[in-house]
């Protein structure tokens, strides 16, 4: 081989390389190591996009648990100590813990420092975080639309967000430099992003996510308070469409509680929509009307392929049961370690939450 073929890297490339490999902060505190928050450690630490991460959660058991697992740098039982001197703050616990952590934080947040969060909500956040955001201090509401059933630090891993749209949904007039510095950490995260209102992100929200969570939690509470069929037959006959709920009902419960408080009115506007659509279907079925009923499941299904082809689909069956990361190119020097983590997820279905 010509030697001038083996060295094609233009010095643009390089000049490229060195600029993504430079962590975009200082110090980037975590409000709430969760799910989440663990899982942006861990793609901070991977994509080397902080210098210094630190953690605050509220056990004990859950900062010697992020010690542990080397996810960050220091742990603080309080926002106020881990938002002290941080570049970015990133709220990653309960929507109803946002203004107590918002008001205990101000004191500490320094001249130029950015406050995001990754909350399923965004109006009620911005409700919440903006009277406690002192003059200088830039507010960037975010929500990764990215998730699985589980909790807890453990749960997370670097490749959460790997092809999943992340919605930004600063105020009006918010700081540019902010709104670019937050984005790009979720682009490195390997994430889409998009700007968005917060209310209109409320109202998308309440019909892509929070409406089937709610569906989910109603059909197996159903279930389990028939009288007529038996536990054991549920379970055993689960494969029959009841697995893919129970799955989605096994989510966080304090989680889920904040989002219908939180987001109340879309999802109250999308449960009337859904209500009379039902009693269309029941109308279909109690009158023989075979045409109302197939017509709209073969509109369904064509929704099911725009799932698909916007790669947003990860069902066993569909041909992309696993991870997004294990099928995408690894990236030099991680590929091992990248396709280990996503064999031990098997178990574990990504989806948008
Ligand atoms: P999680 O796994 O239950 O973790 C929550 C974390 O918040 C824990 O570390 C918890 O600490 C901490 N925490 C709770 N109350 C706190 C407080 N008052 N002060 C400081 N830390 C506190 O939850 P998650 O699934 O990561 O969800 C976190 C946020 O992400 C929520 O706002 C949710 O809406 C959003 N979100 C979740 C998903 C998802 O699929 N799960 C997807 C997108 C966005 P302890 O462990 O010590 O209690």
């Amino acid at each position: 081989m010509p030697s001038s073929s083996r060295c094609k890297i233009s010095w643009a490339d390089v000049m490229a390389r060195k600029q993504k490999a430079k962590p975009i902060f200082n110090t980037v505190a975590l409000i709430g190591v969760g799910l989440i928050g663990s899982s942006l450690a861990r793609v901070m630490r991977r994509e080397r996009l902080a210098e210094r991460i630190v953690g605050c959660a509220r056990t004990r058991r859950t900062r010697s648990k992020c010690r542990e697992l080397g996810l960050v740098d220091a742990t603080f039982a309080t926002p106020r100590q881990a938002a002290k001197g941080a570049d970015l703050i990133i709220i990653c616990s309960p929507v109803s813990t946002y203004s107590a952590i918002g008001e205990e934080m101000a004191p500490s947040l320094k001249p130029g420092a950015i406050v995001t969060d990754v909350g399923s909500v965004k109006r009620a956040v911005m409700d919440a975080l903006a009277p406690h955001i002192p003059d200088g201090v830039h507010l960037v509401p975010g929500h990764p639309v990215a998730g699985t059933e589980h909790s807890g630090p453990e749960a997370g891993f670097a490749e959460l967000f790997e092809g999943r749209w992340t919605i930004l949904t600063p105020a009006e007039g918010a700081h540019h430099a902010a709104v670019r510095d937050v984005a790009k950490l979720w682009r490195r995260a390997g994430s889409y992003v998009e700007i968005m209102d917060a209310d209109h992100h409320d109202l998308v929200l309440a019909v892509t996510s929070h409406l089937p969570h709610l569906i989910a939690y109603n059909i197996v509470g159903t279930a389990a308070d028939l009288e007529s069929v038996t536990a054991s037959e549920v379970f055993k006959y689960s494969a029959g469409g009841f697995r893919d709920f129970t799955r989605i009902a096994a989510s966080d419960p304090v989680m889920w509680r904040d989002v219908f408080l939180h987001n109340r009115d879309a999802v109250l506007e999308m449960l009337g929509r859904f209500n009379e659509d039902l009693s269309a279907l029941q109308r279909a079925i109690r009158w023989g009307q075979g045409d109302a009923l197939e017509n709209l499941f073969v509109r369904t299904r064509a929704i099911r392929r725009g799932v698909i082809e916007a790669g947003q689909a990860e069902e066993p069956g569909a041909g992309d049961s696993e991870p997004k990361a294990a099928s995408r190119r690894p990236k030099k020097g991680r590929g091992a370690a990248a396709a280990k983590a996503a064999k031990v997820r098997c178990s574990t279905s990504r989806s948008g939450r």
